[in-house]
């Protein structure tokens, strides 16, 4: 699903080099999970991935199903099925959460060629979503984000990832800030989520997500590298001697 090949990037601004050789490689109905340090290129890599600007990659590949990635436009990595689901939600006030997920559907559907859905197939497909993610129809008709707590932001992330259906979905630190009840509302979604045919690559600063959501496969990002790779019991050595055991041993 996702290929990553000796990834190397910099920042555009500065001669920074933040990814030295990154290697991953994710297949359809496998979750793998990040962890590293604060500052080890975590939050790079997925924006790099998704195509936001300021990051210029200087060697290596990113492949969706064999399509690159780095060639695409961030729309079109969109419509070729990947999703990021942010850190930090954006709020945008005066677009109705409503508005602001039809309008990304069918932008979504016009970039593959395919027909826009009609009102009553989206609000069938809106309300299904939302019962299956426990979302208050009432939070459907505020505007995107404003006013949202840090959990109905990211269960409104969640939402999203739902209704544009992606085949790789990256969630960024969507843990980060939020309550026991709030996280396991997130990871009951990804959960739902989980699919034959999608990957899912989750990215924690914390192993606590990681007992509600099981990976498949656990890496541990340093200083711009994957430097281990493991299956759960990664997290819990994390969870229990921290980082340094991990990074002596490497070094
Ligand atoms: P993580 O998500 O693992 O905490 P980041 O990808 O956010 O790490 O950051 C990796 C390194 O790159 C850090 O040293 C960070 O300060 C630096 N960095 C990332 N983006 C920028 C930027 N736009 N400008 C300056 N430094 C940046
Ligand atoms: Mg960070
Ligand atoms: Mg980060």
């Amino acid at each position: 699903m996702l290929s990553i090949k000796n990834l190397h990037v910099k920042l555009e601004e500065e001669d920074k080099q933040i990814l030295k050789g990154v290697d991953l490689q994710i297949n359809a109905g496998e979750v793998h999970a990040i962890m590293g340090p604060n500052g080890s290129g975590k939050s790079t890599l997925s924006y790099v991935l998704s195509g936001k600007d300021g990051y210029e990659v200087t060697q290596g590949e990113a492949a969706l199903e064999g399509a690159d990635l780095l060639e695409m436009e961030p729309e079109e990595r969109a419509a070729a099925g990947l999703f990021l689901a942010f850190q930090y939600p954006v709020e945008i006030p005066g677009v109705g959460n409503m508005t602001f997920l039809r309008t990304a559907v069918n932008a979504q559907r016009k970039a593959r060629g395919e027909a826009e859905m009609s009102a009553s197939d989206f609000l069938k497909a809106v309300r299904a979503r939302a019962k299956e993610l426990k979302i208050d129809a009432e939070m459907l008709k505020r505007p995107v984000n404003v006013g949202f707590s840090g959990g109905e932001k990211k269960r409104n992330e969640i939402m999203q990832m739902a209704m544009l259906e992606p085949k790789m979905c990256i969630l960024d630190e969507t843990d980060s800030g939020l309550d026991v009840d709030a996280m396991k509302l997130v990871a009951e979604g990804v959960n739902a989520l989980r699919s034959e045919g999608r990957g899912f690559l989750v990215i924690t600063h914390y192993q606590r997500l990681l007992d509600h959501i099981k990976p498949d496969v656990v890496h541990i990002m340093a200083d711009g590298r994957i430097v281990k790779t493991g299956g759960p019991e990664l997290a819990l050595e994390v969870e229990n001697n921290g980082y340094g055991d991990i990074l002596a041993e490497v070094a």
